[in-house]
């Protein structure tokens, strides 16, 4: 059978393990050998027994576990060539010619360069006698597909990533909890929560939470927010209104680009209403918990069409990114969702707010 691995790089999110259970049950059902590859591009420059041949029952009973349970690292030896040198030598050697990257932007730009230096890293293998000539022509294609495991929603090309749905419940939850301390005490609530470059996650808890204000990176706040935001707490609790939530992605700014922080909401609440106010940073409990449903059958279902999408690969096939389409799993060019991800976020450094928007399209 055809090898294949397995590995999830950058950080984690719920639902990467149902996508590692998938790929290795559909490469087994369709006859490959699948391998784990553990700590990503870490454990594939180290080899040894990083990389571990999966069966039917390595990945029973994980699909509802949050995280990945074969590891998931930032790794600077796989960004030179000496370190994808060596991980080349640790894929050929096993046979392994397809790999499925679970991970953001960052993971999938390492692969797709790997796929272009692949002939040449093999022929320096042959050179310094590591492969043998043999090994060098079964081994000379390597195919590559990726998903991405994000709780941010932050790519280009996909309607939701893998962990942003789980990531809202946890957030939701928390917030409900919060909503009858605060109804309690008439308190005003400020809730951080992820979101450097996208607001995706903030704009979605604010609608589904009724809070009062939200406060994002890619509509950056006007001059005059603070009176707007005093007087739209006053006009709720006027109307009888006991609390007030006010979501602050961690990226939110205002028009000159300087960061909006819980800290600074919370002073203008104070000092304008004299409210009871209060912070909440809820951090990587948002990247905790079991995956929802959703994620637990998106992972299913990316993971196998990554593992299909290398099965019908062609020498000319390029690397392919598995992605949600109006709830249609399809491939899409690798490098082209990078590039449009990277020109999201060049747009926002050079403060063009409204190309972003438009860059990032639906998702
Ligand atoms: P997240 O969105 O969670 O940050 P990511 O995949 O974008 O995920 P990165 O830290 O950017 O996270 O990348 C993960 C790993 O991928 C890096 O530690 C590195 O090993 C590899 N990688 C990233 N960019 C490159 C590159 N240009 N060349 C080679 N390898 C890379």
């Amino acid at each position: 059978g055809k090898g294949l691995a397995v590995f999830t790089s950058g950080g984690d999110s719920q639902g990467m393990n149902a996508a590692v259970r998938s790929v290795v049950r559909m490469g087994i059902y369709l006859g490959c050998k699948v391998y784990f590859i553990r700590e990503g591009y870490q454990g594939m420059v180290d080899g040894g027994d990083n990389i571990e041949e999966a069966n039917w029952s390595s990945v029973s009973s994980i699909i509802h576990k949050g995280g990945t349970i074969i590891g998931s690292a930032r790794c600077m030896d796989f960004i030179k060539r000496e370190g994808r040198l060596s991980a080349a030598y640790n894929l050929v050697t096993r046979g392994i010619t397809n790999l499925v990257v679970i991970g953001g932007d960052g993971s999938l730009t390492g692969a797709n360069l790997f796929r272009q230096e692949w002939s040449s890293l093999l022929d320096e293998l042959l050179q310094n006698n590591r492969i043998t000539k043999d090994q060098r022509e079964k081994y000379k294609f390597l195919h590559i597909a990726g998903m991405v495991g994000s709780i941010d929603n932050d790519f280009c090309g996909t309607d939701m990533t893998i962990g942003t749905d789980s990531a809202l419940h946890r957030i939701i939850e928390a917030i409900d909890a919060i909503v009858s301390t605060a109804y309690s005490h008439q308190r005003t609530f400020i809730m951080e929560v992820m979101g450097r470059h996208c607001g995706f996650l903030a704009v979605f808890t604010a609608l589904s939470t009724d809070a009062t204000y939200n406060f994002i990176c890619e509509e950056p706040a006007p001059p005059n927010w603070d009176k707007k935001l005093c007087e739209k707490i006053k006009e709720e609790r006027k109307s009888g209104q006991r609390l007030n939530i006010i979501i602050v992605a961690e990226g939110a700014i205002d028009r000159e680009g300087k960061p909006i922080t819980a800290e600074l909401v919370k002073k203008v609440v104070v000092e304008n209403l004299q409210q009871d106010t209060r912070i909440t940073v809820l951090g990587h409990v948002q990247r905790g918990g079991s995956p929802s449903a959703f994620d637990r059958i998106l992972g299913c279902r990316m993971g196998a069409e990554a593992v299909m999408a290398l099965m019908e690969a062609t020498p000319e096939t390029e690397p392919c990114v598995v992605t949600l389409d109006g709830n249609q799993a399809v491939r899409l060019p690798l490098m082209e969702c990078v590039r449009r991800t990277k020109a999201v976020a060049q747009a926002m450094a050079d403060k063009n707010w409204d190309l972003a928007v438009q860059l990032r399209g639906r998702s």
